[in-house]
């Protein structure tokens, strides 16, 4: 499996950090899981077709996870992709594709392109074939098999939220989605060969929300991601998500202001999340960033 990082950041804008997609390839063929802001323009920048994207993983609709799907789909459709594109997501997903394509939201733009004959031909791939998510074995072909772990981030009565483990005959990545440190994952990727899990905030700023009432508390500290990693034994870590604290652009540091301390903020927090991961878990680690490429 040859993994790749499409993007790094959490929910705000970051000119150095693109929202969460990772894209998995197994011999031709690429399996995406989530799509936000940006990923379909980061596919191409990493030389991976978007029309070789076999199936789509969203962990959940949160919009730092979703929102490039526009692009990926009519982006697609214009470069003359075939075959109907497969979504599974949460409960939700159909409502959330369904308000998109024809008679959605990108209508206009669908009735105005469409107009070009060779469009005609493969108007499918505007509606895609949406899947639900569910605990469990989710996807298999002869090449990979996926397994859903719900995880605590969004009330599950609003979205729920998944982990997502992937499989070949000989490897195993897990990916946590964005989750709370939870006892389940240690069992979930227990001995993975890549674990790729979400560390959104340094301690430091999750004292801060803590103080000022800020936020949901539904990530993971890097303290607790050490000893996922540790207990779970898995043989590679990569920290992701990653809430902008490391940013130096003076306006993400304004934006960021309501969710930390702009005084902690910088490239020097790096050291002390790796610090603190490892503080428990001594295997390889690294702290994500934009395109950072993994075999497995
Ligand atoms: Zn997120
Ligand atoms: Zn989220």
């Amino acid at each position: 499996m040859k993994v790749t990082l499409l993007g790094t950041g959490a929910a705000l804008l970051d000119p150095d950090r693109g929202h969460t997609s990772i894209a998995v390839q197994v011999a031709e063929k690429t399996y995406v899981l989530d799509i936000g802001t940006g990923a379909t323009r980061k596919m191409i920048e990493a030389f991976i077709d978007p029309l070789s994207v076999e199936a789509l993983f969203l962990t959940h609709l949160h919009f730092d996870h979703t929102a490039d799907l526009p692009a990926f789909i009519i982006g697609s459709w214009m470069s003359d992709r075939q075959t109907t594109p497969v979504i599974y997501g949460p409960e939700g997903t159909s409502v959330f594709v369904g308000h998109l394509f024809e008679g959605g939201a990108f209508d206009v733009d669908i009735t105005a392109r469409a107009k070009y004959p060779q469009r005609q031909s493969n108007l499918n791939v505007l509606k895609p074939d949406v899947r639900m998510m569910q605990p469990g074995g989710i996807f298999e072909d002869d090449r990979l098999r996926v397994t859903a772990l719900p995880v605590d981030h969004i009330p599950p009565e609003i979205c729920p939220c998944y982990g997502l483990k992937l499989e070949t005959d000989t490897k195993t990545v897990v990916f946590s989605g964005d989750t709370t440190a939870l006892p389940e994952m240690v069992e979930f990727a227990e001995g993975c060969d890549l674990l790729i899990h979400e560390a959104t905030f340094p301690e430091a700023a999750i004292q801060f929300r803590a103080d000022n009432g800020i936020g949901t508390f539904s990530h993971t500290s890097p303290l607790e991601l050490g000893r996922i990693a540790r207990d779970a034994g898995v043989k590679n870590l990569i920290a992701t998500h990653i809430g902008h604290w490391d940013s130096t652009n003076p306006i993400v540091r304004k934006l960021a202001a309501k969710h930390m301390s702009v005084e902690i903020m910088g490239p020097e927090l790096i050291e002390q999340v790796v610090d603190d991961i490892r503080q428990s878990y001594v295997g390889p680690i690294q702290i994500a960033k934009d395109l950072t490429t993994i075999y497995v």
